[in-house]
């Protein structure tokens, strides 16, 4: 049997913990102006973020106290449990310990809502009456719906149009939390006209989206954005994963010697990690970092290390960050929280400054993967989360054959229970895995800015 630790209420981490004190020296470049080249400043995010998230996105501080309004909608889910696997290891014949926090008891299945929870609340405070948003597979418009309706706020979500068309019940799920859905590119925004005037087929991307839900955002007064990934502040806001799971395992006795998470902008691998890397940086710890990415969308193993923009039509600030090109529309791979062009700038630096490696997998063997977990573990996993399930197997078959007892710890970001369709083309052997689009990433890159 599993064995499964829970916090009890009176332990649960009150604070967030932000990185960017403890980050090694140089490790950071400023988000840019793509206009002026220079550092920007509060007032060129003011359009569409409040300044409390501002505030948090330039932190310096090293903790930042959860607001009670937010902990009570937490404790809706949270503490979420950290559960050992003992049912995998003994089917991998592993000496290794695996364990994995479940983030998929959320109301939305996954990890987002930790972050839309108090990204809504500040708005609220600010005045803001509706949020606008992009989602791709649906994982993060279901989060801000679902946040939104707590707060009593309004909410549009701009949704990349062929996971509209594919993925009905995610659809339905933020309409029963009140929000409007829309397919983009729409006809309501001048970036969603410019897009159909050149391809009036478009099925949209995730790039495309954000320039929409951004426009709709900075064009009127009491509306702002909100991102689900990529920005410190979101990742901030995930820590409460990494936070608990600290606890946790104290609890079970129990220090990981390799932590996993799978990246798509990278917040709930941030979210899981961060604390841990907090030990190795601060306090000399020896403990591995293993982000895991689709190969149809290889952010950090293939990507440049450089200045990019956030969105397709060039409207964020430029950020340092691995990247493939802000145009870079990857194959329609099933995991469609992972299917970004770029990666978090704090996941950037870490992997540049040598603290984090990064491993990339097809479809085919995280559907195996996934399977393997599901029928030894119970719980369906959603196929970005399978990502990070296929690294801590690789990782307990390699301690199995050095015969090392190791401790992995990995985040099981989100549940399958609406990826059923991709699971059966798996089992009906009919799951594509899509070779390294090499030539439309090198297209992609030629578009980067160039800068000084
Ligand atoms: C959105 C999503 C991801 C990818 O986003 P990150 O910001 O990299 O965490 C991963 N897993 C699930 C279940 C998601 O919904």
């Amino acid at each position: 049997m599993a064995i499964k630790t829970i916090l009890s209420e009176d332990k649960l981490p009150t604070r967030w913990y932000n990185i960017v004190p403890d980050m090694p020296e140089g490790s950071l470049s400023p988000p840019l102006n793509p206009g002026t080249g220079k550092p920007i400043g509060p007032e060129d995010l003011s359009a569409i973020f409040p300044m409390s998230l501002i505030g948090q996105e330039v932190s310096a501080e090293q903790y930042i106290d959860i607001p009670e309004e937010v902990y009570e909608i937490y404790k809706l889910w949270r503490p979420t449990p950290l559960i050992r696997a003992l049912q995998l290891e003994k089917a991998l014949d592993t000496p290794a310990k695996i364990y994995f926090k479940y983030e998929g008891v959320s109301p939305a299945g996954s990890h987002k809502p930790n972050t839309a929870v108090p990204q809504a609340y500040y708005n609220k405070e600010a005045g803001i009456k509706r949020i606008a948003t992009e989602t791709g597979a649906g994982q993060w418009g279901s989060a801000m719906a679902l946040a939104t309706q707590m707060f009593g706020m309004e909410c549009t979500v701009y949704m990349v149009k062929v996971s509209f068309n594919q993925k009905p019940y995610r659809r339905s799920m933020m309409e029963v939390w009140g929000a409007e859905v829309l397919a983009s590119p729409t006809d309501r925004t001048q970036s969603g006209q410019k897009i159909l005037a050149e391809d009036p087929e478009s099925l949209g991307s995730l790039g495309i989206a954000i320039s929409e839900a951004v426009e709709d955002a900075a064009t009127h007064d009491d509306v702002n954005y909100s991102l689900g990934s990529v920005l410190n502040h979101v990742l901030l806001h995930q820590t409460i994963i990494g936070e608990e799971a600290q606890l946790q395992m104290e609890m079970a006795g129990d220090y990981p010697d390799t932590v996993i998470g799978c990246i798509g902008g990278g917040s709930n691998y941030a979210g899981l990690c961060f604390p841990f890397m907090r030990d190795r940086l601060a306090g000399g710890k020896d403990i591995q970092f293993l982000a895991a990415e689709p190969t149809a969308c290889p952010t950090v193993t293939k990507g440049s290390y450089t200045y990019d923009f956030g969105d397709t039509l060039q409207s964020t600030p430029l950020m340092m960050m691995h990247t493939l090109g802000h145009d870079f529309v990857p194959p329609g791979i099933h995991a469609g929280g992972l299917r970004y062009h770029a990666m978090a700038p704090l996941i950037s630096a870490l992997v540049d400054s040598g603290n984090m490696d990064a491993v990339a997998y097809t479809q085919n063997q995280i559907f195996e993967a996934a399977i393997l977990f599901a029928r030894t573990e119970g719980i369906i996993p959603a196929p970005e989360a399978s990502h990070a399930i296929k690294a801590a197997i690789d990782k307990a078959v390699e301690a199995r054959e050095a015969g090392e007892e190791k401790t992995i710890l990995f985040n099981l970001s989100g549940h399958g229970y609406f990826d059923m369709s991709a699971y059966d083309q798996y089992l009906s052997g009919k799951l594509e895995d899509y070779a390294y689009p090499e030539e439309k990433i090198r297209e992609s890159m030629e578009k980067i800015p160039k800068l000084g």
